[in-house]
């Protein structure tokens, strides 16, 4: 049973007596790191009470509503250092979009590079009419990204820079994505172990190739201004080399 405490109703009472005991302190703390102890106080007093009514330890994950990213790191550990309840981390209201993923990620893998979390959320506003499952994505992606899971093959694009003016990486990788994911339910049941995979999708021959063999399956697209070809690489090997004829938009793709 998830049991804590909540940055926007915390116990007042709690509150309001360590804020006491710190104004008369002769070395007073600032009132955020009050407001964290009162937290982490507040979370430890509610697992002691539902131990006390029959709840087993081993029943009980603690979490700490916070929204800022500092608070919530602080809290956590914390939690960890004074207590061996298994720990539910979230970043809670982190936003829309970018700014919640962001938020949320930098708090989490902060906390869990450091071995302290035993299951996580992420909290995001989708946007009106949204799609609420970007969330589960994102946890699986930031665990995966940080090699403590994994859950799909990830593709890895390169950013692309002057040295290419065409889209087609940028337009391949999001179909490779595409296709992967839509292929998932029935690989796992073909190929066992084929979320490890690593796909890699380049925009130029000066740094594609190299990179292109790092990946399980890698293709490098042409430059500006470079030869139309396309090495593929599959464990390190160049297998192949797609080639374009014709005009842009009319060409056919041939492969050596
Ligand atoms: S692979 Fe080539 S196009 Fe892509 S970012 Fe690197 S240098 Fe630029």
């Amino acid at each position: 049973m998830r049991i804590g405490a909540n940055w926007g109703s915390l116990d007042q009472e709690l509150l309001t007596r360590l804020m006491d005991e710190n104004a008369r302190s002769s070395s007073p703390r600032d009132a955020r790191e009050v407001t964290r102890e009162a937290m982490v106080q507040s979370a430890l007093l509610s697992a002691e009470r539902a131990e006390e009514i029959g709840l087993a330890r081993d029943r009980i994950i603690l979490s700490a509503k916070v929204s800022a990213v500092q608070d919530l790191i602080a809290v956590y550990v914390d939690l960890a250092r004074r207590s061996d309840y298994a720990l539910h981390l979230g970043l809670t209201e982190a936003g829309m979009g970018s700014k919640g993923i962001v938020a949320s990620a930098a708090a989490l893998s902060i906390l869990l590079q450091r071995g302290i979390g035993d299951t996580i959320r992420i909290s995001l506003t989708p946007e009106p009419g949204g799609d609420r499952t970007l969330e589960v994505k994102v946890a699986q992606e930031l665990l995966q990204t940080m090699g403590f899971r994994v859950f799909v093959p990830l593709v890895a694009a390169c950013p692309g820079c002057g040295r290419t003016t065409s889209t087609t990486f940028q337009e391949l990788a999001r179909d490779i994505q595409g296709f992967i994911h839509a292929s998932m339910p029935q690989w796992k049941r073909s190929y066992p172990g084929v979320e490890t995979l690593n796909v890699a999708v380049m925009g130029c021959i000066v740094n594609g190739p190299g990179e292109s063999k790092h990946a399980d399956i890698g293709i490098s697209l042409p430059g500006t201004g470079e030869q139309p070809a396309a090495p593929v690489f599959i464990d390190g090997k160049k297998v192949a080399t797609l080639r374009r004829f014709g005009q842009a938009g009319a060409g056919r793709t041939a492969a050596e």
